[in-house]
């Protein structure tokens, strides 16, 4: 069975359980909340919450240092909080009236090479379910397209050489914005597809990345010439 771990220190955690039990008996979910259980799981899910209050907790309980090695090898996929977690850079959009953008600082694990801006959509009130634009590559697994944003960032910013454009948005007297990414065995999205119901596109999604990680990672060296 993989074993696939949830952060469950704060945040949307527990829907994840269900949704990849749903799609899979082969899988087995596990609640994370310690940097010495990571070493046992195949791939990690940083769930959406508070991503202030997530990496202070990173912080305290000592996990950031091996999420950063973490990272560089095994699937990981950070939804709104947990993809901000992941961001390389900052910025925050100021919600009352100014239009500048406030850098600031918080603990990440960082990695994934986009520039993310906070509360992008406004206010919990600005919350909302809603209609993005897959890339042609996205179309391709089937992803779906309707989601829930709440208090969702965007990203701004990716380099292009690392960086696989999966979904964009674009809203009405705004210019377009990136809202899932995927970098190698990273993945980001600034979306809930665990709380809208009934789909499992982007859990199957990362169910196949962690998949062809696995067969990646795990395969004997010496049947490397049968492949
Ligand atoms: N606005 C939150 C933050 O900045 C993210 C919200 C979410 O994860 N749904 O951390």
């Amino acid at each position: 069975k993989l074993n696939i771990g949830v952060l469950c220190l704060q945040g949307g955690f527990i829907e994840h359980f269900d949704y990849f039990n749903k799609i899979s008996n082969q899988v087995n979910v596990v609640d994370v909340r310690y940097a010495d259980q990571l070493d046992s799981l195949h791939a990690l899910v940083i769930p959406g919450g508070e991503s202030t209050v997530q990496g202070i907790l990173l912080e305290k309980y000592n996990m950031l240092p091996a999420l950063k090695q973490f990272i560089l090898t095994k699937p990981v996929w950070g939804i709104c909080a947990g993809a901000i977690i992941l961001a390389e850079k900052l910025a925050n959009t100021a919600i009352l009236g100014a239009q500048e953008l406030q850098q600031f600082s918080q603990p990440l694990i960082g990695g994934l090479k986009v520039t993310m801006n906070r509360n992008y959509f406004g206010r919990q009130i600005d919350s909302a379910v809603r209609k993005f634009t897959l890339t042609e590559r996205a179309k391709t697994f089937g992803l779906s397209d309707v989601s829930h944003f709440i208090r969702a960032p965007a990203i701004t910013q990716v380099d292009s050489s690392k960086v696989d454009v999966l979904a964009t948005l674009e809203e009405q007297g705004k210019s377009p914005v990136i809202v899932a990414v995927q970098q190698s065995n990273i993945l980001a999205t600034v979306f809930h597809p665990e709380i809208t119901q009934d789909d499992y596109t982007w859990h199957s999604y990362f169910l196949n990345m962690i998949r062809e990680n696995f067969v990646k990672i795990e395969r004997p060296t010496h049947l490397e010439s049968l492949y």
